[in-house]
């Protein structure tokens, strides 16, 4: 039998008061994601950084302004999609998710991801990627390619954050982008 979906606020609310992780005493506050709950196109980046800790949305800030920029050149905006990450707690320093916290925090991704029930899965950089297409092949190789896992089509992209400090990201980014805009309207 199908197992029941989550309603979001629901699943909000599981976030908030969740401790299961250390990540838990170091935050301002949880990260649950945002954006359109009946959305096609889901995006799952890596965790919350400084600015996302601080106004508890996904990328805002730097990495933020990329994403917006980016998701134009799709054809799409903040309202067309849902965002998520990975993690829903900001760890220390901005320092990479541990294979024990993505074990713990994941399961609510994953009900995220049945109850928006997209088309397509967007994911942002290495976390995001090896963790919905359960490889270990990096995102210099996957991005910009369609992979699927189950029946979501999956498309991997570098994050945006990349880009902040290494420009020649951007153009694949853009690139990226651009093809995704077509995919939307060809599939
Ligand atoms: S990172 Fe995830 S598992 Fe850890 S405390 Fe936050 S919500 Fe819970």
């Amino acid at each position: 039998m199908k197992k029941p979906q989550i309603p979001l606020d629901e699943l909000r609310a599981q976030v908030e008061a969740c401790h299961a992780c250390p990540l838990a005493d170091g935050r301002t506050q949880t990260v649950f994601g945002d954006g359109n709950p009946n959305a096609r196109v889901l995006f799952v980046g890596e965790a919350p950084g400084k600015n996302e800790d601080l106004q508890g949305v996904p990328f805002v800030g730097k990495a933020g302004q990329n994403l917006n920029a980016l998701l134009e050149i799709a054809g799409l905006n903040r309202e067309d999609v849902f965002i998520a990450n990975v993690l829903k707690c900001r760890p220390p320093g901005n320092r990479d998710p541990r294979p024990e916290e993505i074990q713990v925090c994941t399961p609510f991704l994953r009900e995220q991801t049945r109850t928006i029930d997209p088309e397509f899965i967007v994911t942002l950089g290495n976390f995001a990627t090896k963790f919905i297409l359960k490889t270990e092949v990096g995102i210099t190789r996957l991005h910009g390619t369609l992979k699927m896992a189950g029946r979501f089509k999956v498309f991997p992209i570098y994050h945006p954050a990349a880009a902040i400090y290494d420009r020649s990201k951007w153009e694949a980014l853009e690139q990226d982008f651009a093809y995704l805009g077509e995919l939307l309207k060809r599939e």
